[in-house]
């Protein structure tokens, strides 16, 4: 019997990296899914490589017509949820003396607004006793060169998780944040941020020694997803090899 064996649970940003991994997970666990993305054919291959007690749904987390069909989906296809990950976010760098307006815009639009309004559109679908796992970053509660506004959404991400604990206390609903540090997932692989890896790789900055894998945090998730975690609510899982502690 899996972890999740009858849930109903929502990623947000499932088509690939750290949702992906953690799609495959919840179903392995026994979950049925939705998952959501903007790129249509990364979604379609997402559920293709998933196979089974998936659905994808195209749309984008910062608009709101966009979540209230998806919503209105999974209210007609499965009545209720029972876990929604919200992990779609963006990670462009924006260096200081270059942030534009629109760069700034279209981090909050996705990671805080986006992130916000999808819980708040869960809730009537959101089974008492549920869970909720928001993705922060450490970059929340460390200072990184470059990623300044990134670091200041996933900030306001955090604190979401805090307060929420509070405001879902009497329908018993878990609120928690995940704090991975560097994972090896495709925004890594960007030629932007090359020397950066590199200087990650060869500074010693992770105790662990290396780049965290996105099933590490996946397995992570299914723990805040899941009755293994029945006593944890309003905190913050580091999955970073140590960075954060440094
Ligand atoms: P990916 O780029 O692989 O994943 C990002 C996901 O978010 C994609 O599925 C993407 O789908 C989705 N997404 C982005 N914008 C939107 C939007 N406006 N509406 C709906 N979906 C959206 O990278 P990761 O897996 O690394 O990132 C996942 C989360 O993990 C992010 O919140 C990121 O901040 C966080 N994180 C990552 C770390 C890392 O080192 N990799 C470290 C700490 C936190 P699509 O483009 O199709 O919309």
């Amino acid at each position: 019997m899996g972890k999740l064996e009858g849930k109903i649970a929502l990623i947000t940003g499932g088509n690939s990296g750290i949702g992906l991994a953690t799609a495959k997970r919840f179903v392995a666990e026994g979950a049925y899914i939705f998952i959501t993305g903007r790129r249509e054919a990364e979604l379609d291959a997402a559920v293709s490589e998933i196979g089974a007690n998936v659905t994808g749904v195209k749309g984008d987390v910062a608009s709101l017509g966009d979540l209230d069909k998806l919503f209105a989906q999974i209210k007609r296809e499965k009545g209720k949820l029972d876990i929604v990950f919200a992990n779609a976010g963006i990670t462009p760098m924006t260096l200081l003396g270059e942030i534009t307006e629109e760069a700034y815009d279209s981090l909050f639009d996705v990671n805080v607004k986006g992130l916000l309004f999808s819980i708040q559109k869960a809730l009537p679908l959101l089974s008492d006793g549920g869970s909720i796992i928001l993705n922060a970053s450490i970059v929340a509660s460390k200072g990184f060169a470059n990623w300044s506004v990134y670091s200041a959404t996933k900030a306001a991400v955090r604190s979401f998780a805090r307060s929420w604990t509070s405001d879902l206390k009497e329908r018993r609903i878990r609120v928690n944040a995940l704090s991975p540090g560097y994972i090896d997932t495709a925004p890594w692989h960007s030629s932007a941020v090359t020397e950066i890896r590199e200087n990650i790789e060869s500074s010693g900055s992770v105790p662990l020694g290396r780049f965290g894998t996105a099933d590490e945090v996946a397995k992570a998730v299914v723990f805040l997803a899941s009755d293994d975690s029945s006593y944890i609510t309003g905190t913050e899982i580091f999955v970073d090899g140590g960075v954060a502690q440094i």
